[in-house]
């Protein structure tokens, strides 16, 4: 067998997005040796997709004067209906002043006051004006601003590496293997620490607002080496997504007063959410769109209108550039002279790996931040806002732990060996295979499968034949083959690796889901609408054993705020 490269370094960061970056700084401020690597330029990362902006409680502009972390924390475990972790909201919302302060020092263009201090708009769940923002386009201005930073730090560098495996021994990591996409070969890295940055799983589901990257391998990886996975269940759904293509329109559009009408011309908000209207938590909004397309009162029964038409033309081209062209590129929408068609997508994923508030796991030197990660802080409903806010503080906080931890060890290379026959063996099973099935034909059904039993409501029987469905998905996969089999650059190879993934981590989304039998956020089951705190205010969490996927429940830190009612 040809022998395989294998690198060496302190730290291994899977993910170039916003929180692979921040915790790859701040390990290498630290002096660490950390190299990044990404299946994509770490600036087509999705987190450059990020509209809206960022929260914290700085309470730049008059109606906000008084904001604290305090409030932030109390919208913050609101809006996740209670099942956040109130320790880990404490840490967010204390520390969000100083990272988007210390960001604005690195460079990030944000939008400002006319007294020059960083501009706050309104947003969903929110009570007062925090969410800090760069027009349309935070996520391409922190990005950028991460990333500059990276380079300047000389980090290394794997752009186009694609993760395929762990080496875990006796609960420790020793690094991990990748494939290296554009010379078509795997390579092993030796590491004392991996830290997982690798995103969401939106792209389980159809109708979703997420890059097509976000297929949940971070996750996926971490669920193969032992870690529980928590709260999967908990899919966020984004009201406003352009009708037909799905791409967001961002909620700093109603943020900047943008209604939301019926066919009818009214506002219905009104009959949902009397006093936050469409302000109201995402899974609220999401849940109100659905109901007037099924009472009928929905454009052609299936989207709703986000009218902008009264904030004219100033105000859209000054504050929501990015909209505007959005909805005049693919809906022929200009939205200064009329409503954006919009339907809920999918669009975030609350659930992740089980990480504690330094982004540490069970496994000794493997750690996960950002989307991929569930701290948690968003519980079953993540308030708009505080996930670029989750990547930054927790990334940081990852990377400084790294930094005073870090202990060196002697590299395993026989694991790493080991580790890199077994996918080598896989990717040419994969690549020259006799199966009769490609990944598309698994994949959209698998999305399919997704949107219509795992949806904004859910009910036992259609999520039972849905898990049915994701089953015997995965048992099709073993018969699947890469059409092309060459190996340099073969996109279809890396599609059908992202499949596998999808496939594991759609089964755990599933179980998840049936076994809570309440409502609580975006998990809304129409045959058990109540939420049931007695039996369900703890979090859920799926580990692979020899006999399959195993849930447990696990306590919610409560404390500082009385679980209630939630209402708007
Ligand atoms: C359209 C849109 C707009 C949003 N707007 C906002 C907003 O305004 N405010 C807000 O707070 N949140 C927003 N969010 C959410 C927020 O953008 C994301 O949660 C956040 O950016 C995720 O960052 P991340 O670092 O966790 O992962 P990502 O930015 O998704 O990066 C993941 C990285 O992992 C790498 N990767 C994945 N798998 C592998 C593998 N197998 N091998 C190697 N590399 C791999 C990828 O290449 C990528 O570099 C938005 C989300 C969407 C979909």
């Amino acid at each position: 067998m040809k022998e395989h490269e294998i690198y060496e370094h302190d730290v291994i960061v899977v993910g170039g997005g916003l929180s692979g970056l921040r915790a790859a700084l701040e390990a290498g401020k630290k002096g660490k040796d950390v190299a990044i690597i990404s299946k994509v330029h770490p600036l087509r990362s999705h987190s450059v997709a990020a509209q809206g902006g960022i929260n914290a409680s700085l309470g730049n502009v008059p109606e906000a004067e008084d904001d604290k972390w305090e409030d932030h924390a109390f919208d913050t475990i609101k809006g996740s209906d209670y099942l956040a972790d109130q320790d880990a909201v404490e840490v967010m919302c204390k520390e969000a002043p100083d990272v988007v302060l210390e960001l604005e020092h690195m460079g990030t263009v944000f939008s400002r006051l006319e007294n020059g201090k960083i501009a706050q708009r309104p947003f969903g769940g929110a009570g007062v004006p925090r969410t800090c923002y760069a027009a349309d386009r935070t996520g391409h201005n922190l990005l950028n601003t991460l990333y500059e930073q990276t380079v300047a730090e000389s980090l290394d560098f794997y752009n186009e590496y694609f993760v395929t495996s762990l080496a875990v021994e006796d609960q420790k990591i020793h690094g991990c293997v990748a494939w290296d996409i554009e010379k078509g070969e795997l390579v092993g890295f030796a590491s004392d620490v991996v830290v997982l940055a690798t995103g969401g799983y939106g792209r389980i589901y159809n109708r979703s607002t997420n890059a097509l990257i976000n297929t949940g391998d971070g996750a996926y990886l971490a669920y193969e080496a032992g870690v529980p996975l928590e709260d999967m269940e908990f899919i966020q759904f984004h009201p406003t997504t352009l009708y037909g293509s799905n791409i967001l329109m961002t909620e700093g559009a109603r943020g900047e007063g943008g209604y939301l009408k019926n066919e009818e011309g009214e506002r219905f908000m009104k009959d949902y959410a009397p006093e936050a209207m469409e302000l109201a938590p995402r899974d609220i909004v999401a849940r109100a769109i659905i109901t007037e397309a099924e009472e009928g009162r929905a454009f052609e029964g299936e989207y709703v209108h986000l009218d902008l038409t009264h904030l004219g033309k100033e105000k859209i081209e000054k504050r929501l550039p990015g909209i505007k062209q959005i909805a005049k590129d693919f809906a022929g929408v200009d939205p200064v002279k009329e409503p954006i068609p919009v339907q809920p997508g999918q669009h975030y994923s609350m659930g992740g790996i089980d990480v504690n508030t330094d982004g540490t796991t069970k496994i000794d030197g493997l750690y996960a931040v950002g989307e991929c990660a569930c701290v948690s802080v968003h519980g079953a409903n993540r308030l708009g806002g505080n996930s670029l806010l989750e990547t930054v503080v927790f990334g940081r906080r990852a990377g400084e732990k790294i930094g005073e931890s870090l202990k060196k060890k002697e590299k395993d290379e026989k694991l790493i060996k080991r580790t890199l026959e077994k996918d080598r063996e896989e990717i040419d099973r994969l690549l020259n295979g006799e199966g009769d099935i490609i990944y598309s034909d698994l994949m959209e059904e698998l999305r399919e499968t997704m949107f219509q039993n795992f949806g904004v409501y859910r009910e036992e029987r259609s999520m039972e034949e849905g898990l049915k469905k994701v089953k015997e998905l995965k048992e099709k996969y073993a018969s699947v083959n890469v059409e092309n089999p060459n190996e340099k650059f073969n996109t279809s190879l890396i599609r059908t690796l992202e499949l596998k993934s999808m496939l594991e981590i759609a089964e755990v989304v599933a179980i998840g889901s049936i076994e809570r039998k309440e409502s609580r956020g975006s998990h809304f089951r129409r045959d058990h609408p109540e939420r049931r705190d007695e039996e369900y205010l703890y979090h859920t969490k799926i580990e692979k054993t020899t006999e399959g996927p195993e849930l447990y429940f696990d306590d919610v830190s409560l404390g500082r705020f009385e679980v209630k009612e939630r209402e708007y």
